[in-house]
């Protein structure tokens, strides 16, 4: 039986496992931590003497594949939904909400009447719908993103608008109001201050509406998205994965194909036939025995969250009948003031560029899967802080952030306590490089078929010329996210490679 060694227990390496020990493998896991689930794992807090588990990292569900999560088990076993009901959009200068409808006839009539849209909103959701079905094709047969396949299966002119174009000229392309066109666009800078004129930016948009467990939308996982990862590991026990926690790696010869590492202040040294790094792309390059390049990821990261606990379920101002919809607050009005507040984050000129807040009502969620828990919790999602201080330094703007929210909600004196992590947090919590979320930004210089670290195109999950290792963390196609389809694609390239 040939031997599989996986470094890194997160979304990843655990999808990447299930696979390659149902085709046969002997599958190991080495983890430096002492708990599996990477970014996607729970925290807990003791307030006024009461327990409440929260998510750490990651905190909804969407960009997963249907098929790796009824093929790996999670479905007999995760209980879920997403929210049926509109999004809402709040702007400065308005008094109630927008709502983003999924009917795409409502939702042209919505934008319409409130932001003065006269641009073509259902052309944009069938040409996204075009789009996203050929990225699915990509996941589901593990197919290398290329230049041709892409003109091939798209054409040329939806490819160069949708995936090799800027954001910018995707939003001008189908929309007329500033408004819409933030709206649309802001997962551009879901990962980092990627500059919506940097050409390939236009890819993110699609990019985060192609999972399929909930149909291209986002929504929630009973007790917390950490059961994926957590039900994850319990399955591939039993399929016979060995789990190594708590192991600190020392080196990685791919001449003698071994690994050396300490466990319990014991020294193990395994055999391996091919090696996969499911962690960030820097760590490879530190740990592999006569690494030539030096890799430095300039990119980094400006996502940060605030968990905020309330002691009585959040009434909202506008929309309460909508408890469990998501909620975004944008500070700006226009792309401008957008690509500003976000590349002032890039050149760390501040510690905060207010952007825009998406508000998860994971509280709320939890109440609807009937789990009914001591504090109500609301995660308010943001952009453009600063690289360089943690939460601990930036009480100022934890605050700002929350106060930003608090304003729309009836009983804001509930308010208990509320938990803040910075880019540098994620970079010292999860080894995140930078701090960035997905490993890498996506610019356009690592969006779509340039997210590899392969010199060969035909070996996409390759880790630079190096045989038999292989990297499918975050920063690989497709991007981070809770989903596991680079771990999926990299071990369906594997078996082919091997056969
Ligand atoms: C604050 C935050 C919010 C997010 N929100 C969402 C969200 O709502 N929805 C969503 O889908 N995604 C979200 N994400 C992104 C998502 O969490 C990540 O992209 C995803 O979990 C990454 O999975 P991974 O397996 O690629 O890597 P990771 O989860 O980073 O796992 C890598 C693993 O490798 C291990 N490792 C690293 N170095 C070594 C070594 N030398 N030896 C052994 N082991 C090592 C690490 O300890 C870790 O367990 C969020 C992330 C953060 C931080």
């Amino acid at each position: 039986m040939k031997k599989i060694i996986i470094v890194g227990s997160g979304v990843n390496g655990l999808v990447a496992a299930n696979y390659l020990v149902k085709a046969g493998y002997d599958v190991t896991i080495i983890e430096k931590k002492q708990i599996t689930g990477g970014a996607c794992i729970k925290d807990s807090e003791i307030i006024e003497g009461k327990n409440i588990d929260f998510a750490y990292g990651a905190t909804v569900l969407g960009m997963m594949p249907e098929f790796i999560f009824n093929e790996t088990g999670l479905s007999k076993e995760i209980v879920g939904f997403y929210p049926k009901s509109p999004k809402l959009v709040y702007f400065k200068d308005e008094e109630d909400s927008t709502k983003i409808f999924q009917d795409s006839s409502e939702l042209e009539k919505e934008l319409k009447n409130k932001w003065g849209e006269k641009g073509r909103i259902n052309d944009f959701r069938n040409d996204e719908n075009k789009v996203v079905r050929f990225i699915q094709k990509l996941y589901k047969d593990a197919i290398t993103p290329t230049v041709e396949i892409a003109y091939k299966e798209l054409g040329k002119e939806l490819s160069d608008l949708w995936i090799f174009g800027t954001a910018k000229d995707l939003l001008d392309h189908y929309f007329t109001s500033e408004k819409s066109k933030l709206y649309m666009g802001m997962t551009v800078i879901e990962s980092g201050p990627a500059s919506i004129y940097d050409p390939g930016t236009a890819f993110t948009i699609p990019l985060m509406d192609s999972g399929s467990v909930y149909n291209g939308y986002w929504g929630f996982v009973k007790k917390g998205i950490w059961k994926i990862t957590e039900i994850l590991t319990n399955i591939n026990f039993a399929l016979g994965v060995k789990i190594y926690l708590n192991s600190c790696i020392t080196e990685v010869d791919t001449s003698s194909k071994t690994i050396s590492f300490i466990k319990d202040d014991k020294d193990v040294r395994l055999n391996y036939d091919h090696l996969i790094f499911a962690t960030d792309p820097v760590t490879p390059s530190k740990l592999i025995k006569d690494f030539k390049d030096d890799i430095v990821l300039d990119e980094i990261g400006t996502s940060g969250k605030v968990t905020a606990f309330f002691r009585n379920p959040v009434k909202w101002k506008d929309s309460n009948n909508y408890p469990d919809s998501f909620r975004f607050i944008f500070s700006n009005n226009s792309l401008n003031q957008f690509e500003d507040a976000s590349q002032n984050a890039l050149k760390n000129s501040g510690d905060y560029f207010a952007g825009f807040i998406q508000i998860y009502p994971d509280g709320s969620a939890q109440r609807t899967m009937n789990n009914n828990e001591n504090y109500d919790k609301l995660i308010l999602f943001t952009k453009n802080l600063s690289y360089d201080k943690k939460a601990d330094d930036l009480g100022k703007i934890r605050d700002e952030i929350v106060d930003t929210v608090l304003p729309y909600i009836e009983n804001a004196n509930d308010l208990v306590h509320s938990k803040f992590l910075t880019p540098k947090d994620l970079n010292e919590t999860f080894s995140f490089p930078k701090g960035n979320i997905d490993h890498i930004t996506l610019t356009g210089k690592q969006n779509y078929n340039n997210r590899t670290f392969s010199d060969n195109p035909n070996n996409f999950y390759s880790y630079y010329y190096f045989p038999d290792v292989y990297y499918c963390g975050a920063g690989s196609f497709p991007c981070g996210s809770v989903a596991g389809t680079a771990g999926y694609m990299c071990s369906k390239q594997l078996v082919r490679n091997d056969h």
